[in-house]
């Protein structure tokens, strides 16, 4: 009888912490229907990055004037004329660097720092550069105010990756250059996949590398847009 007092007891406390929780966030169930709708309708099926979009409050990413669309299924303007990336886009490159818990992970364009986010939750470590002192600094102040230990950022070119901490289990590129950086080659550890925009301004592929035996193996995957990748000076890579 107490058990089945004290199971009693547990869904309760569970159902009311879950009402909660849901009533303090008014955009739960907005979050709910991003990742039916847009992710896992479009084949994203590993339930710790669906996971990971229910959890994370893109609304604390974007500008004020666009919380209203923080769950819609396009990229939004952030400061110094950069984007936060789509939903998708964000699950599906996540989605493709198959990350596991111990993984240490460098993303190059901090931006919004949405991206960095999602990759803190399911992984290790994550080392994020961004060019723009001003998005860096914002970002920052963000994982510090969301608790968020594991993300390392820094303010510079990230076509140089950070060799400091290579090499790196996964590699992410959130801006596009022309070609793929020789040195974020050079930072992938055996074994690491890297997934990054290559391109013009109109037409970009999505590239996914895999490092095996030295040697790596790359794939397009997906026709995108992104920003450029661009060096101190402004001019594209
Ligand atoms: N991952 C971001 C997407 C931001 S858009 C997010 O989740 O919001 C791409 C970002 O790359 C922009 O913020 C841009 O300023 C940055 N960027 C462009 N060239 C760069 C470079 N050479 N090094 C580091 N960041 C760069």
């Amino acid at each position: 009888m107490p058990v089945r007092i004290l199971s009693v007891c547990f869904i309760f406390m569970l159902v009311s912490q879950l009402s909660c929780s849901q009533k303090s966030d008014p955009f739960f169930a907005l979050r709910n229907r991003m990742v039916e709708t847009q992710i896992k309708a479009r084949g994203i099926s590993d339930e710790k990055v669906l996971q990971a979009f229910r959890n994370l409050e893109r609304h604390k990413f974007v500008l004020p004037q666009y919380i209203p669309h923080a769950y819609a299924d396009s990229p939004l303007p952030i400061d110094e004329g950069q984007t936060i990336s789509q939903p998708y886009i964000v699950a599906f490159m996540t989605d493709a660097l198959d990350l596991q818990r111990t993984d240490k992970v460098l993303e190059i364009g901090t931006g919004s720092g949405y991206q960095a986010a999602i990759l803190a939750e399911l992984c290790d470590s994550v080392f994020t550069i961004e060019i723009f002192e001003k998005l860096g600094r914002k970002a920052r102040e963000l994982f510090d105010e969301l608790g968020y230990e594991n993300i390392y950022t820094k303010i510079g070119d990230g076509f140089k990756g950070w060799p400091e901490h290579a090499p790196f289990d996964a590699i992410i590129v959130t801006a596009a250059p022309s070609d793929i950086p020789e040195p974020l080659k050079m930072q992938l550890a055996e074994g690491g996949r890297m997934i990054i925009p290559v391109g013009g301004d109109a037409v970009q592929e999505l590239v996914l590398l895999k490092k095996r035996k030295g040697k790596l193996r790359e794939e397009s995957v997906l026709p995108v847009r992104f920003v450029p990748l661009i060096d101190p000076e402004g001019k594209k890579y």
